[in-house]
């Protein structure tokens, strides 16, 4: 049996012709940039989260370098993030010209550990910029009583949190600016690279549209230095016909966790807290392992599309030598990076695939336990 983390096909429901030939008079009209689609996916998403101003851009990653530009962060700034999150986080830090400041993960949530946050701020620091991740979504008092504190701004990086809800809010609509991805991997995908930055601020939702349009007020008015990174119209009706699914299929995702909890809870395994009053949306199904890259193998030898995100912490990345960061500066989440793997979660994935994923991870504690390995059975923290 074969497991796969993907399944494309699923993504378009179970009648996608209408969509494809709405998309194939698209593309003989020539629909091609910020048309009628855009306008109507960023009041969709717009709609859907609750907030008044939603602006598409090409990617994730944009959506967060266009949100920093947006704020005026550049050179001398500090912004403080985590150090175990995807790279994009990170290098659109580097990206404006500015320093990024990490803190360690929490050993319970694999959240920012928000407790060192304070300490962190110096007379540098602009931005906190928190990551959703692997679906979690982040309790924002905190981090918010600390930003109005200090007068710092708020980016959320909810590239993996489309959906995901605490205390009432969507993960991405607390801060100044919340940041989303549509990359195909994401619970709400296109068919291709896309963004969006999302705001309550009519003034900074601006700033993002000029950015995102070559700093561009009327045409050929070129009023600030801006990018040219905007939402792709066929990847815009794409997730609008999307859009509808994305509760359904958080939901489906949960229901999978929670079947993955259940059936391995007497394990040595650990998985990322949950809290009752939170919409965990499970881009990723984390579990944590004292014996993580043979326990990968073993799953991928038996077809199962376990993966690893991320092996190699931020502050380990060739890309930010530069920065001065050292192996054991933020032990937390080089130990995540050691000892965490994805098990494959879909929101169709069917109760012969869990049952399967299930009986191989038993089976290879079992056959582990039976080789009396000389090391603790128990995972030490
Ligand atoms: C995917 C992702 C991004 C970047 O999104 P792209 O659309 O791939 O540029 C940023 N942050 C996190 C946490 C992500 O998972």
């Amino acid at each position: 049996m074969r497991v796969e983390r993907y399944n494309y096909r699923a993504q378009f429901g179970d009648v996608p012709d209408p969509l494809f030939a709405e998309i194939r008079e698209m593309l003989l009209q020539g629909r091609y940039i910020l048309s009628a689609e855009v306008r109507r996916f960023e009041e969709e998403f717009g709609d859907y989260l609750g907030i008044p101003h939603v602006r598409g851009v090409n990617s994730g990653t944009d959506a967060l370098t266009i949100s920093l530009l947006a704020l005026g962060i550049g050179r001398g700034d500090e912004v403080i993030t985590q150090a175990n999150t995807f790279y994009a986080t990170v290098a659109a830090i580097r990206l404006v010209g500015a320093t990024p400041v990490l803190v360690d993960a929490d050993e319970d949530t694999f959240l920012i550990n928000e407790d060192q946050v304070e300490a962190a701020i110096t007379s540098r620091t602009r931005v906190i910029l928190p990551v959703h991740l692997y679906g979690k979504p982040l309790r924002m008092k905190k981090l918010l009583r600390i930003a109005q504190r200090h007068g710092l701004a708020i980016v959320e990086d909810a590239a993996q949190a489309h959906g995901a809800r605490v205390d009432g809010w969507f993960a991405g609509t607390r801060g100044d600016l919340g940041c989303f991805s549509f990359h195909p991997s994401k619970n709400l995908a296109a068919a291709g690279d896309g963004g969006a930055i999302v705001t309550h601020s009519q003034d900074l939702a601006e700033r993002v549209r000029r950015l995102r349009e070559l700093g561009q007020r009327g045409q050929n008015n070129h009023v600030v230095l801006g990018c040219n990174s905007k939402l792709d119209a066929v990847q815009a009706r794409i997730l609008s016909w999307k859009l509808p699914f994305l509760d359904e299929w958080n939901k489906a995702r949960r229901r999978v966790a929670q079947f993955y909890r259940e059936r391995l809870e007497d394990l040595p395994i650990v998985f990322q807290a949950t809290d009752p009053e939170e919409e965990h949306v499970y881009h990723l199904f984390q579990i944590r392992t004292l014996f993580r890259d043979r326990f990968l193998e073993t799953l991928q030898e038996n077809g199962i599309d376990a993966v690893v995100r991320y092996p190699t912490p931020i502050h380990l990345q060739p890309a930010f030598v530069d920065s001065g960061w050292r192996p054991g500066q933020f032990p937390v989440a080089e130990r995540l990076a050691r000892e965490l793997l994805c098990l494959p979660i879909r929101p169709d994935l069917t109760l012969d695939e869990i049952d399967y994923v299930c009986e191989c991870v038993r089976g290879f504690f079992t056959d582990l336990n039976n080789e009396d390995f000389n090391v603790s059975f128990r995972v030490v923290m």
